[in-house]
C-alpha cells in the first residue's frame, strides 16, 4: 500500500528505541509532511528534532537504486542467484560454518525473523548476529541471568509514576528525547520527583538531575554494590518479596558487603556525602525506576552492571509494580524486535534458548527445517575477526554499517576488503562498507518498507510504507527468502508478504508456550492481512489464550522464566579498573550527538540536523586541555594502539578530567580521518560479547595546523585533499571546515579543484599579507559556486551567512564582494552555530535574548525567538545557555 497525496498513513519513526508513532503525508509536490501520532502511547504527538525532519531524508541522493554484481549493473536474477550459489558452495566446500549474516536493529522484525531463519534451521549456522550487539547485548544477558528470561518488565507510564528515576549511562535529553520529555513533563507536574543522574559527563540530561553523580568509567558496579549493602544494612530489603521470589539474594548481598567504603570511592571517584546520599534516597523511595542504556551496556563489565541493577530492584520489590523496576532503554527502533525473533547468535526464535535441546526440537519441527543450529554462532567481534582470518568464505551485510561501527574498526575493513564474497545490502550507495562489497542489492527505506518493530517497552508498532519503491529496491525480507529459495528452500520461503512474515512469527511464540515463555503474541497466529494493515501499536505478551493476570507488566507476582519461578540474584564484583598506560593515558567515551544518527546515511541529508553539529569534536576538560596545549577550536588528533583520528577539540567542564567523549556519527564521507571506532579496542563483556566503546585507551595531542580554512560549495566536493576536513549539508549546498599541516601553495587551484571550476568560471580573490588571510569566491554568472575562506587560526567567518550567500543571485560587483567579507550585514545579525534546529535559531540569537531582552525561562524564549517551541529537543540546551549568560552577566 502507499499513500495518495494528501492521505496521512500512521507509521513509526525508524531512529531510537523509544519508538515514536508518526503521522506521514505525501504531498502534490513530492515532498511528505512529518507529524507527531497523538494516538501513539509511546509519545503522545510529541517528535523529536530528528524524528521531525524525517521528511527532509527521503530524497533519492546517494541510493542505490539497482543490484550491482562486481560493480556492474544488473538485474535480480543475476545478483540473487549468484549470492545463493556462493553461499550454497561455501556450505557445501566448507560447512554452514563459513558464512555469516551482519543484520541491523534497522531490519523491521519480518526481515529478521527471515534472516534468522535461514540461517539456523537451513543453512545450520548461529553465525548471524546484528549490530544490536554493540547497543545491548548486556542488557540481554543480564535479564536472563537473573529473570531467565529477556524481559523488560515495565512500560513508559512508570517513568511518569516513579518518585524517584536513576538514569545511569544514559543521556535520554539526546539520545531518546522523547521519554526525557516526558520525564521532564512528569517532574514539573509532580515537582516531589527526583532525578538523579549517574553519568561521567554532564550531559544535556543533567539538565532535570537533581543530583548528577560524575562517576568514573566503569564505576557503576562498585556503586550499585554500594547501594545493595546499604539496603540490607538500613532494613530496606523487602524480604517478603525475597523469600518467595529471589534466589540467592543473602549471597549476593554478602558479596557487595565486602567492598570497603575505600574501595568504593576509589572505584567510583564520588565522596562519601554523595554516594550516602544517593543510597538514602534509593532506600527511601519505594517507587523507583532506573532506567540505563549504553552507557551501562557498551563495557567489558556490561552485564555485571546490569545485574548489580537488578539485585537492587529485587531486593526491595521494586519490580513490576507501578512507577517501578530496572528499565533497559534501547538504541536502535527495533533491538527489540531482533530480539523477540533471536536474530542474534546466541539465540534461538521467540525467545527460545539455543542450548536447550527441547527448544531446539520446537523450532525444527515448526519450521520443518532439514537442520537446526546447535551451538552459539560468532557473536559480532569474533565473526568479524573469523572474516579475517579466512575462515568465512561468503559474508552477507544487511542494514548496516560495520567499517564504521566495529571496534577496531580498520581491522574490519581490512577483513571485508580479504573476504572472498561480499554481499551487501543497504538504501545508500555511499557507505565506508558499500564500497567493498562485491554484490550490492538496493533495499527498501523508511517509508518504503513495510512491517513491524518493537519499541523499548515491549510495544509492536507498524512501520507502514507509504512511498512507492523506488528504481528496482526490495525489501530485505525478499531479498533474504529469494536468496533461500534459490537455495533450495523454497517451500519455507514462498510468503506472499511481510504479513505471512509476520503471522509465522507469532505463531511460533505460542507453540508449546502455555505461559512458560515471555514471548507470545499467538493471538496473531493467523492474522489476515487487512488486519496486519489496520494492526494498532499494542504491547507483549499477546497469547491466544491469556494465563494468569494479564498485567501489562512482569514479574510484581515473582513467576520468572527459570526452571523454579524465582528470580536469580547475581552475585557481582566490581571489575578490576583498567590500568592507565602512560602512551594512552586518557578514557575515550563515544556516543551519540543530538541531531545525528548512526553513520549519518539519512541525518546527514538535512541542513536543518546537520547545523546543530555540524563537525566531528573531542570534548576536553579545560584543565587537561591546558596541559596539553590544546585552545578551543583546534584541531587535534586522538590515538590508540588501534588507530587514530583528527576532529575538532571542544573545551568544556562538562567533560570529566582524565576522559575525552567524540561522537560516533562521522564516517569517510563526511570527514577526512574521523572513524571513532578505530580506535577502540576490540574488548568485549565475556557474558554478551558487547564490545567496551565507552571506555578506550587513547592520547590526544595538538595537530599542528598551519593553516584553518572554511568553505561554502554550491556541489558535493569529489574530494578534498586537506589533512582535516568535515563536510556537512546547508540549505543550498554543502559546507565544510578545513586544516592543513602545511599551509597551501597554491591556494587558488585548491579553490578551484574543491568548487568543480569549468572554463567558464570566474574567480575573485583577496589577500592580507598582514594577517594571512586568504578569500577566494568562484561564480558561475551570477551563481556562487564556492567560497573559500583561509587563515593562520580557525577563521572567523559567520557560517550561516555564507551558507546563505549560496542560495543568492551575485550578479553586481558589491553582491561579490558581500561573499567575499563572510560577514552578517547590520540588518541581519549572525545567529552563531544553530541551537534549535526546527526553526534555526542560533546561539547568539538565544543570548541575546536572555541578556536584552531579559528572558530568564525556556518559554520566555521561545517566546521571543520560537527556540524550543516545536519538538523540544533544545530545551535542555537553552536552559544551559540561560544559566551560563544569566552567570556571566551578573560577573560582568
Ligand atoms: Fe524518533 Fe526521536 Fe521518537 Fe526516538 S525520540 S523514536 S528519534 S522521534
Amino acid at each position: 500500500m502507499t499513500a495518495q497525496a494528501g492521505q496521512t498513513v500512521k507509521t513509526t519513526c525508524p531512529y531510537c528505541g523509544v519508538g515514536c508513532g508518526v503521522l506521514a503525508t505525501p504531498q502534490a509536490d513530492g515532498s511528505v509532511t512529518i507529524k507527531g501520532d497523538p494516538d501513539h502511547p509511546a509519545n503522545f504527538g510529541r517528535l523529536c528534532s530528528k524524528g521531525s525532519a524525517l521528511g527532509e531524508t527521503l530524497s533519492l541522493d546517494d541510493r542505490l537504486l539497482y543490484p550491482e554484481v562486481y560493480g556492474r549493473q544488473t538485474g535480480w536474477n543475476e545478483a540473487l542467484d549468484l549470492v545463493a550459489e556462493k553461499f550454497s558452495l561455501a556450505v557445501r566446500e566448507h560447512g554452514p560454518e563459513s558464512v555469516a549474516l551482519y543484520v541491523s536493529g534497522q531490519f523491521l522484525t519480518e526481515d529478521y525473523y527471515v534472516a534468522n531463519k535461514l540461517m539456523k534451521g537451513f543453512i545450520g549456522s548461529a553465525n548471524i548476529d546484528t549490530n544490536s550487539r554493540l547497543c545491548m547485548a548486556s542488557s540481554v544477558a543480564g535479564h536472563r541471568r537473573a529473570f531467565g528470561s529477556d524481559t523488560v518488565p515495565g512500560t513508559y507510564e512508570d517513568l511518569e509514576l516513579a518518585d524517584l528515576i536513576v538514569l545511569t549511562g544514559s543521556n535520554l535529553a539526546w539520545c531518546h528525547p522523547v521519554l526525557y520529555q516526558r520525564i521532564a513533563a512528569a517532574k514539573i507536574a509532580r515537582p516531589h520527583m527526583k532525578i538523579v543522574l549517574i553519568d561521567p559527563r554532564q550531559t544535556m540530561t543533567a539538565d532535570i538531575a537533581d543530583m548528577h553523580l560524575a562517576i568514573k568509567p566503569d564505576g557503576d558496579v562498585a556503586l550499585f554494590l554500594g547501594l545493595l549493602a546499604h539496603l540490607s544494612k538500613s532494613n530496606s530489603l523487602d524480604t517478603s518479596y525475597i523469600s518467595q521470589h529471589v534466589n540467592g539474594m543473602d549471597h549476593a548481598v554478602a558479596v557487595a558487603a565486602v567492598q570497603t567504603p575505600d574501595d568504593l570511592a576509589i572505584a567510583t571517584g564520588l565522596s562519601s556525602d554523595q554516594t550516602s546520599a544517593f543510597f538514602s534516597l534509593f532506600a527511601n523511595t519505594s517507587k523507583a525506576v532506573t532506567v540505563y542504556s549504553q552507557g551501562v551496556n557498551q563495557s567489558v563489565c556490561g552485564t555485571d552492571k546490569v545485574n548489580a541493577i537488578i539485585n537492587c530492584h529485587l531486593a526491595t520489590g521494586r519490580i513490576g509494580k507501578p512507577g517501578t523496576g530496572p528499565f533497559s532503554v534501547t538504541g536502535q527502533p527495533n533491538a527489540m524486535g531482533g530480539r523477540e525473533v533471536g536474530g542474534m547468535a546466541n539465540m534461538l526464535a521467540a525467545h527460545m534458548d539455543i542450548e536447550n535441546a527441547h527448544h531446539r526440537d520446537v523450532v525444527q519441527s515448526f519450521w520443518k527445517s532439514p537442520t537446526i543450529a546447535s551451538k552459539q554462532g560468532l557473536k559480532a567481534v569474533d565473526m568479524f575477526k573469523t572474516v579475517a582470518d579466512g575462515r568465512i568464505k561468503a559474508l552477507w551485510i544487511m542494514a548496516t554499517n560495520p567499517v564504521d561501527s566495529m571496534p577496531d574498526a580498520d581491522a574490519v575493513e581490512a577483513a571485508i576488503k580479504a573476504c572472498p564474497f561480499v554481499v551487501v545490502s543497504d538504501v545508500s550507495d555511499k557507505t565506508d562498507t558499500i564500497r567493498h562489497a562485491h554484490v550490492k542489492l538496493p533495499a527498501a527505506a523508511w517509508g518504503e518498507k513495510d512491517g513491524t518493530v518493537t519499541n523499548s517497552e515491549r510495544r509492536i508498532s507498524r512501520q507502514r510504507n507509504f512511498l512507492e519503491l523506488p528504481g528496482d529496491v526490495r525489501p530485505d525480507w525478499w531479498q533474504l527468502a529469494e536468496v533461500a529459495k534459490r537455495m533450495g528452500f523454497t517451500e519455507a520461503f514462498s510468503y506472499e508478504g511481510p504479513s505471512a512474515v509476520y503471522a509465522e512469527h507469532a505463531a511460533l511464540s505460542g507453540i508449546e508456550n502455555h505461559g512458560s515463555r515471555d514471548f507470545d503474541i499467538s493471538i496473531h497466529e493467523a492474522i489476515a492481512p487487512a488486519t496486519y494493515d489496520a494492526m494498532m501499536p499494542f504491547q507483549w505478551p499477546a497469547p491466544k489464550r491469556r494465563v494468569g493476570s494479564g498485567d501489562i507488566r512482569f514479574f510484581a507476582q515473582g513467576n520468572f522464566y527459570t526452571p523454579d519461578r524465582k528470580a536469580r540474584a547475581v552475585p557481582v564484583t566490581a571489575p578490576v579498573m583498567r590500568k592507565i598506560d602512560p602512551a594512552f593515558p586518557l578514557t575515550l567515551n563515544t556516543g551519540r550527538v543530538r541531531d545525528h544518527w548512526h553513520t549519518m546515511t539519512r541525518t546527514a541529508k538535512t541542513a536543518r540536523l546537520s547545523a546543530h553539529i555540524a563537525e566531528p569534536f573531542c570534548e576536553i576538560h579545560p584543565t587537561d586541555a591546558l596541559a596539553l596545549d590544546i585552545s578551543d577550536a583546534s584541531i587535534v588528533k586522538l590515538a590508540s594502539p588501534y588507530g587514530s583520528v583528527l576532529v575538532r577539540a571542544l573545551v568544556t567542564p562538562r567533560q570529566q578530567r582524565g576522559s575525552v567523549f567524540v561522537p560516533m556519527h562521522w564516517t569517510d564521507q563526511f570527514a577526512a580521518a574521523a572513524r571513532v571506532d578505530a580506535l577502540v579496542a576490540p574488548v568485549i563483556d565475556p557474558f554478551s560479547g558487547q564490545p567496551a566503546s565507552k571506555n578506550a585507551a587513547v592520547s590526544l595531542q595538538p595537530f599542528a595546523a598551519k593553516q584553518y580554512g572554511f568553505a561554502v560549495l554550491a556541489s558535493r566536493p569529489e574530494a578534498c585533499a586537506a589533512d582535516y576536513w568535515a563536510l556537512a549539508k546547508s540549505e543550498d549546498g554543502w559546507r565544510i571546515e578545513l586544516a592543513f599541516g602545511e599551509s597551501l601553495i597554491e591556494p587558488s587551484a585548491f579553490a578551484r579543484t574543491l568548487f568543480g571550476a569549468t572554463e567558464a568560471s570566474e574567480l575573485i580573490a583577496y589577500c592580507d599579507a598582514n594577517s594571512g588571510q586568504e578569500r577566494f569566491a568562484m561564480f558561475d554568472g551570477g551563481k556562487l559556486l564556492g567560497a573559500l575562506y583561509l587563515g593562520p587560526a580557525p577563521v572567523e567567518v559567520s557560517r550561516q551567512t555564507a551558507a546563505e550567500e549560496l542560495g543568492k543571485i551575485h550578479s553586481d560587483t558589491r553582491a561579490r564582494f558581500r561573499v567575499i567579507a563572510g560577514r552578517a550585514g547590520a540588518d541581519r545579525p549572525d545567529p552563531g552555530a544553530i541551537v534549535c534546529s526546527c526553526y534555526s535559531v542560533g546561539v547568539n540569537q538565544i543570548t541575546s535574548a536572555i541578556r536584552n531582552g531579559n528572558c530568564h525561562s525556556v518559554e520566555a524564549v521561545g517566546e521571543l525567538t520560537k527556540a524550543g517551541t516545536n519538538c523540544g529537543s533544545c530545551r535542555s540546551e537553552i536552559r544551559g545557555l540561560i544559566g551560563a549568560t544569566v552567570a556571566s552577566v551578573a560577573a560582568e
